[in-house]
């Protein structure tokens, strides 16, 4: 019994010591990468290893790259995400499309090909449309609902740092992408990165795209990983890229219906009056993005709660000393949509019909 009292604490010594270890060279090679100055980043890669170890205690973290331990920063592991898809409004349709063909794939390889080669997981998915109207819920809530490590690449932020480095860094996208599969790359604003390549390219972009596509084509049918790109102008990407994410989902401006069901979700938890008209302020906001949507109910909800204050408090302090911090605000009144703050705010006449017409 002593014998294996003894063993446990010298087993729980032994891990200790190789966490210390393993801190201490993640902490050496990170700081040699980034250099002095950038010590911040360095312990923001730390917190990002110990975060994921959290969470995924059998996912090997010791022997990454320096560069697949900058990308670290970017990771996020799925039980961190959180959205799902019952967050998003009025994409029922797209996203019983992306169970069938992405999610079920994703989490399920083997059954598809055993059943088909046809059936392959796409190694590319394409989400497009106007900025604000749910693309990036929608990657965010597809890596939750497959329990699939969410890879968040910006690769302008690549670009302008690491532009020497650059060829290593996306090498280092696909090797941790590996590691940590199943997972998705998430490339929001592709067009930036790989738009119709021009002779004036650069050498280095002209190197990276190559590089990006070489290992793009290197992800095997049973793997895990699926590049998942966003953008508002996919007439701009590269045919070449295009052909790389045969699934393409268009997301555009909320219709009728759609805003409805946005509406109702964002106004969940939000006392309304009775005679609420759902009708006006679906109309009110034809042409308007999820986000848009969600700015106006919060414009809207600030109307009672400025009364609130301005009737109860002076100067940040309660008018009477008696005043009851209990007593609920008044419920939302379709009037407070159609305030003057909302025009004063922009979101009323802000119209996007242009660019979804210059979509389709
Ligand atoms: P995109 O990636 O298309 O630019 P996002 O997915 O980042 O847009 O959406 C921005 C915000 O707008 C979200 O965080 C969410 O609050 C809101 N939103 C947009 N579309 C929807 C939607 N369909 N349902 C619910 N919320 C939405």
């Amino acid at each position: 019994m002593s014998q294996l009292r003894h063993d446990w604490r010298i087993n729980l010594a032994i891990s200790l010591i190789a966490t210390v270890i393993s801190g201490f060279f993640i902490d050496r090679t990170l700081r040699h990468l980034l250099g002095p100055t950038s010590s911040a980043k360095a312990s923001a890669a730390q917190d990002a290893v110990r975060r994921f170890r959290a969470r995924k205690p059998d996912v090997d973290l010791d022997h990454l790259n320096e560069h697949e331990l900058l990308i670290m920063t970017e990771v996020i592991a799925p039980e961190d995400i959180n959205v799902t898809f019952e967050d998003i409004g009025g994409l029922e349709a797209i996203i019983s499309d992306l169970r069938e063909s992405v999610l079920y794939p994703l989490t399920m390889p083997s059954f598809f090909t055993q059943n088909s080669p046809l059936l392959q997981a796409p190694t590319g998915v394409l989400l497009y449309g106007p900025p604000g109207c749910g693309k990036t819920m929608l990657a965010k809530a597809l890596a939750s609902e497959s329990s699939a490590t969410f890879i968040n690449v910006k690769i302008s932020s690549i670009l302008d740092k690491w532009f020497g480095e650059s060829n290593k860094i996306v090498a280092g996208i696909f090797s941790l992408a590996q590691k940590l599969q199943p997972s998705i790359i998430f490339i929001d604003e592709i067009d930036s990165f790989l738009r119709e390549r021009s002779k004036s390219d650069h050498e280095v972009m002209s190197m990276l795209k190559a590089e990006f596509m070489t290992l793009w084509d290197g992800l095997t049918t049973e793997g895990r990983i699926m590049v998942l790109g966003a953008t508002n102008r996919p007439n701009d990407i590269d045919s070449a890229f295009l052909r790389r994410m045969p699934k393409r989902f268009s997301i555009k401006l909320p219709d009728t219906e759609q805003r409805k069901r946005i509406l109702k979700l964002m106004l969940n938890g939000t006392e309304l009056e009775p005679n609420f008209e759902f009708d006006a302020v679906i109309a009110k906001t034809a042409g308007l993005s999820g986000s848009d949507i969600k700015e106006a109910c919060r414009n809207a909800a600030m109307v009672p709660a400025r009364e609130y204050f301005r009737d109860n408090y002076v100067d940040g302090k309660p008018k009477a000393n008696n005043v009851d911090t209990n007593i609920k605000m008044r419920p939302l009144r379709t009037s407070d949509f159609f305030t003057d703050s909302h025009t004063a705010n922009g979101w009323d006449s802000r119209r996007r019909q242009s660019v979804e017409e210059s979509l389709d």
